[in-house]
């Protein structure tokens, strides 16, 4: 068997408290399989103040240099956005072959590839800024609520930067292909994670998923974030949170139950603050997955109204709204706005859209308080077919871990004896 007995007596403790879980885990067992092709073809007071450099106290004598102000420019070019999933920590777990395995390495990165990657994005002069300061929403002339773009203010020689992580919830299902399990708060205040190692050896980390390496490389590289942005977060609801199972169950009404999902809440909540106070922001990722083109207005209506009541309750108002499956709420959103996408801007207050596309595709709606937008998937599927259209943000010949990596399926670069097509 490719998992150990620590692993499943892990997987075992953390949802044999709640038998219905195992109903869950059944019905979204099709659901799930599905989800590696999220993006279809087409988510305080400072608990550890010593986590920052003491600041040092000057004095009479030796006045501390006062560090030259960085020069602010207004950007007016394309706001570029690419898209993750969570990093594969154990590539040896994630690339063992199984009907999963494209999917992982289609919509995937490695923890090492992801730390190149970030290298490279801040060596080409990229600046994480944060989704929400783009737009803003404005009053026109027949007092109806509309986007507009706003004057960007960069540092000067910089670009801007969005980047999204999709599913950060840590689906039971995925865990024991190579990544994490939980993302905790640790003794030091900062995010950690927390999984088990192939040899089933309970770790923390800060080096194995991709908001603790994220944060790192900013911890090292504070100029690749502006006013301390960090990336947007995209959640799903119906298997908890960040690794937490906060899920209601309408079915199960036991007091065990509720005080259980309660007792997750109350440790996912300063994990979430935590994250809001270091510069991530959280989207709506749909409640349940839905392939939410086809599915009824109703459906999309309950779903979209699930998700407030048991994600954004704990992670707080959130403007953004990731299409699962990449796929657009009515299906056309760059046309006329059907009902769901009215549904999502005038009844539940969602003003920033985001799909999947090929460049910074970006469209302020003029009926409705709306931007939609295309983002950049970066994972295996684009490294290995798509090296020109990202080197302006890396290349993938410099950044695909080429050894831990199935050897099945080519590239459109590197030597013909590594490529199968
Ligand atoms: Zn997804």
């Amino acid at each position: 068997m490719w998992y150990n007995k620590q692993v499943m007596s892990t997987i075992i403790k953390k949802y044999s408290k709640n038998v219905y879980i195992i109903t869950t885990i059944l019905v979204c067992v099709f659901l799930v399989i599905t989800l590696s092709a999220c993006s279809g073809n087409a988510v305080e007071p400072d608990p550890s103040p010593s986590v920052e450099p003491p600041t040092p106290s000057p004095t009479p004598s030796t006045p501390t240099p006062t560090p030259t102000p960085v020069e602010l420019v207004p950007w007016n070019g394309p706001v570029e956005h690419i898209f993750f999933h969570e990093i594969i920590a154990w590539p040896e777990l994630t690339f063992r072959g199984g009907t999963r395995q494209p999917g992982f390495d289609a919509e995937f990165v490695t923890a090492n590839e992801f730390r190149l990657i970030l290298q490279s994005l801040y060596d080409n002069d990229f600046v994480l800024i944060d989704l929400n300061d783009v737009w803003s929403e404005y009053t026109n002339e027949t007092n109806q609520l509309r986007m507009t773009r706003n004057t960007l203010m960069i540092p000067e020689g910089k670009k801007p930067l969005v980047i999204s992580f999709d599913d950060m919830n840590f689906y039971a299902i995925d865990i024991p292909y190579g990544l994490m399990s939980t993302y905790i708060i640790g003794t030091d205040g900062q995010i950690w994670a927390e999984g088990y190692d192939p040899s089933g050896n309970y770790i923390t980390s800060q080096d194995l998923a991709a908001i603790t390496i994220l944060d790192k490389f900013v911890r090292e590289n504070p100029g690749f974030s502006h006013n301390g942005a960090k990336g947007c977060i995209a959640l799903t609801g119906f298997e908890g949170i960040l690794g937490y199972s906060t899920q209601n169950d309408p079915n199960n009404t036991t007091q065990s139950f509720r005080l259980n999902r309660m007792q997750e809440i109350a440790r996912v909540k300063p994990v979430v603050d935590r994250l809001k106070a270091t510069g991530w922001y959280f989207a709506s990722h749909s409640y349940g997955h839905i392939g939410i083109a086809n599915a009824s207005l109703a459906r999309v209506q309950a779903d979209g109204e699930r998700w407030l009541d048991e994600v954004g309750s704990i992670v707080g108002d959130t403007k953004i709204f990731i299409y699962p499956f990449g796929q657009r709420l009515d299906g056309a959103d760059q046309n006329a706005p059907g009902p769901a996408l009215r549904f999502y801007a005038e009844e539940l207050g969602f003003r920033l859209f985001a799909s999947v596309g090929r460049e910074p595709y970006t469209q302020i709606k003029e009926s409705i308080p709306a931007v939609i937008m295309d983002r950049m998937l970066v994972g295996g599927r684009t490294l290995r077919n798509s090296r020109d259209r990202y080197l302006r943000f890396f290349d993938a010949a410099d950044v695909f871990e080429i050894d831990v990596r199935p050897t099945d399926y080519g590239t459109d670069w590197g030597d013909s004896s590594y490529n199968d097509d």
